[in-house]
């Protein structure tokens, strides 16, 4: 029988669920006082769990982008929610220093996303809560970079960029935010639960943690997330270089220090231009370069998975696209 086939409570899943969770471990160095859980309902549950558990007197939010956004928009429907903040005025091109953040006073947590994907902005460092419960979106980019994670009590992801298929959530908690979760708490909403069976509570999505497993042997292979974080810096490389060396016919839409080595975004001198190009671009077989419906212009998606010879070709099409249109 095929994994698809066996019972989740069978000896046979029993080790496969034990190989991806420790595949996590192994390449993100987590902590023995840290639960790997496997979720379902996406990262954009997590938006509603973590305040619905959480948030008790109020939570301080980050916004640098449309995730963070959505994320608080959740979040104030349990409570009270500082947005200590924003880069919404200046349409999220940038993230803030560690110095520039002021927490308020004793918050429940701080909440922030290390990668933007819609906008392409990415944290260059792991956030400081000082103390205060560090809980972080880390769906476009966890497993790209080295990360410390114990600067975090919560980190969660989506599989489906750099884990594994769609339909499971990473969740990596701290044991001491876990004693936090409240008693009698809905019990598919309760971490606390979820931990002490195992991410098992109900029938997890065993197929999609079966991947996670070969994902994590994948990126063991490669050399680890150390290995992988060189790659993707020599990847996104290719990409910007190309875009500043366009005489401006391409802009980078986020500021240089903020730029994401996941979701490389950028713009044309003008939106029929654009939509020429993403046409052409598909046309010689890059797809999903549009923008995000809510943001526009272009947006290369450079995961894990994405290859470099990718990033070459497109920078070839790139140069061709301005010799005939610049
Ligand atoms: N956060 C970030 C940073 C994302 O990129 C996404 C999905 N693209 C989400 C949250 C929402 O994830 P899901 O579709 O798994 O709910």
């Amino acid at each position: 029988m095929s994994v698809m086939e066996i019972s989740h409570r069978s000896k046979d899943f029993e080790p496969i669920l034990e190989s991806a969770e420790n595949g996590i471990r192994e390449l993100l160095n987590v902590p023995e006082n840290y639960r790997i859980l496997f979720l379902q309902g996406g990262a954009s549950l997590q938006f509603s769990m973590i305040p619905i558990n959480f948030l008790k007197t109020s939570a301080d939010y980050v916004i640098t982008g449309a995730w963070g956004e959505k994320a608080v928009k959740e979040a104030k429907k349990c409570g009270n929610v500082n947005v200590i903040f924003s880069t919404k005025e200046t349409n999220y091109k940038s993230v803030p220093e560690q110095d520039e953040l002021n927490f308020s006073q004793n918050p429940d947590y701080i909440h922030y996303c290390s990668n933007e994907t819609i906008d392409g902005v990415e944290f260059k460092y792991d956030l400081d809560g000082k103390g205060i419960p560090v809980i972080c979106d880390a769906s476009s980019n966890i497993l790209s970079k080295e990360i410390d994670l114990e600067k975090y009590a919560l980190i969660y992801a989506g599989a489906q960029k750099n884990i594994g298929p769609s339909g499971v959530t990473l969740v990596i908690i701290r044991d001491d935010l876990l004693e936090k979760v409240p008693a009698n708490q809905f019990s598919m909403l309760d971490y606390r639960a979820i931990a002490k069976n195992d991410s098992m509570l109900n029938t997890p999505n065993t197929w999609g943690i079966y991947l996670i497993s070969l994902v994590c042997e994948w990126l063991k292979n490669k050399g680890g997330v150390k290995a992988m974080q060189k790659i993707n810096e020599e990847k996104a490389k290719i990409l910007y270089d190309a875009i500043d060396s366009s005489d401006g016919f391409y802009s980078g839409h986020a500021e240089k220090e903020a730029r994401s080595l996941m979701n490389v975004t950028f713009r044309l001198p003008n939106e029929d231009l654009e939509k020429q190009f993403v046409t052409e671009a598909t046309a010689n077989g890059f797809d999903g370069i549009k923008g995000h419906r809510s943001v526009g212009g272009i947006r290369a998606s450079i995961y894990n998975a994405f290859p470099q010879e990718g990033c070459e070709a497109l920078i070839e099409f790139m140069r061709d696209f301005t010799n005939k249109n610049g």
